[in-house]
């Protein structure tokens, strides 16, 4: 039996007709070199931004199962005209759904996760001889209705596949060669890594680099998945993502990221009580809302503050649930600025390097840039600072830790 491999073409890489006849052809030449292939493919181009505005023009918050049923429509294009592109060429090819392709997701409609993946209509196509397309980014609920996976989910569609169907590989195909040591566009002297682990590339990507979802990382650490991140324009290797190896703990600092979607929460004078936390930070995991940095202040007197960061995207929802607990806690003010963004910096290194974190401040503070909030784990620093101090601190911290040269291994 042929091996199976996965590849996912994000938006950029099917935006027009000719890069769609691109990938067409490296589907094509990935079969003839004697693989099977399954092609997961997103949206085209800005087409999910463009279904979101059209959303926007008729209401400000959609039921979230209508936005569904319409951002789920782009993916559908793509993976029609792909297919439409392969059989041209003379080539078995079927597109399928998510549905179709045996995504079964939860009702978490804009954010659904990925219950279990049936793929046997894919191998049934598969072993007929065919080059299978799957819709990205969409499934399927017990109810038959379609959900999205949240931005970017056409990743962790991938991962899914190629962890169910066992795949060689899962190839991310996108308009960089790889995963940098920053955002390219911001850093030019970014540098590409050959290889990560998959422990420092959740932390990357949940950290703001966009390159890959979180979730698909996740999923691909929890199933042994490699993923290999390549560029659609060229044949060039990209950088591997797999489990954790020895050369890698010896690079202190991987990479640098910026997150501008941040939205920073200030409960003001909250009882301190046994509960309270738990009450607020329930009810906004109950709406799938993700909170990152908590920091809580002791005062005077038999109160607390209680600050919090949520993505930009969950800033109405957690406006409206906060209002609903705080009248019911007792909390005196609610305060929101979004004045603020994380910048962070990850390595696996970090563990055996005291002094890192400490660099990192003295560059911000050398840049005269204020931290209001750090949050640190074993393998990042996180900062929260003005938003238009960002840009700078990104590239005098990739500057500080000579991000940009090759590493020497200790
Ligand atoms: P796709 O449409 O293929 O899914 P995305 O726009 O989601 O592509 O992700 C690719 C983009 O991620 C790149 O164009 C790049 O600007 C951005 N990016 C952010 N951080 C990094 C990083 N550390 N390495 C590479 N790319 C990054
Ligand atoms: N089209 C979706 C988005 O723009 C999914 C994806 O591209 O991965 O977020
Ligand atoms: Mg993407």
């Amino acid at each position: 039996m042929l091996n199976i491999v996965v590849q996912k073409y994000g938006g950029s890489s099917v935006a027009d007709v000719q890069k769609l006849k691109t990938v067409a052809q490296r589907i094509i030449r990935t079969k003839n070199a004697g693989h099977r292939v399954v092609a997961v493919v997103s949206a085209q181009g800005d087409t999910t931004d463009e279904l979101l505005a059209k959303a926007k023009e008729i209401s400000q918050s959609p039921p979230k199962r209508e936005l569904d049923m319409l951002l789920s429509t782009g993916e559908q294009i793509s993976i029609a005209l792909l297919a439409m592109a392969i059989a041209e060429e003379g080539e078995p090819v079927i597109s399928l759904t998510g549905a179709q392709g045996g995504i079964c997701t939860d009702s978490l409609y804009t954010k659904a996760k990925i219950l279990r993946v049936d793929p046997v209509r894919v191998r049934k196509e598969l072993d007929e001889g065919k080059i299978v397309i799957v819709a990205g980014f969409q499934g399927i609920n017990d109810m038959g209705d379609i959900t999205t996976l949240g931005r970017g989910g056409s990743d962790t569609t991938a991962v899914a596949l190629a962890a169910a169907l066992e795949a060689d590989v899962c190839e991310i195909y996108t308009d960089v060669d790889g995963v940098y040591t920053a955002d390219p566009r911001l850093v030019p002297d970014a540098r590409k890594l050959d290889e990560i682990s998959h422990g420092e590339m959740l932390e990357l990507a949940s950290l703001g680099a966009v390159i890959l979802q979180p979730r698909a990382v996740e999923l691909a650490a929890a199933w042994g998945v490699n993923i290999h991140v390549r560029s659609s324009f060229s044949d060039a290797t990209g950088t591997l993502v797999k489990g954790d190896d020895q050369m890698e703990k010896q690079r202190v600092v991987s990479g640098v990221t910026r997150d501008m979607n941040v939205v920073k929460v200030m409960l003001v004078d909250v009882p301190d009580r046994p509960g309270v936390a738990h009450e607020i930070f329930s009810t906004l995991a109950a709406e799938g809302i993700n909170v990152d940095m908590i920091v809580q202040t002791t005062k005077q007197g038999p109160v607390t503050d209680l600050l919090f960061t949520i993505s930009q995207d969950d800033y109405d929802l957690t406006k409206k649930l906060i209002d609903g607990v705080r009248q019911k806690l007792g909390i005196s003010n609610v305060l929101y600025s979004d004045r603020l963004a994380k910048v962070s910096i990850v390595g696996a290194g970090m563990m055996s390097n005291p002094g890192v974190a400490a660099t990192m401040f003295g560059v911000l503070a050398e840049n005269g840039i204020n931290i209001e909030v750090i949050s640190t784990s074993e393998i990042k620093v996180s900062c929260l600072i003005e938003k238009d101090k960002v840009e700078t601190a990104v590239q005098a911290i990739h500057d500080r830790f000579k991000l940009g040269e090759e590493v020497s291994i200790a």
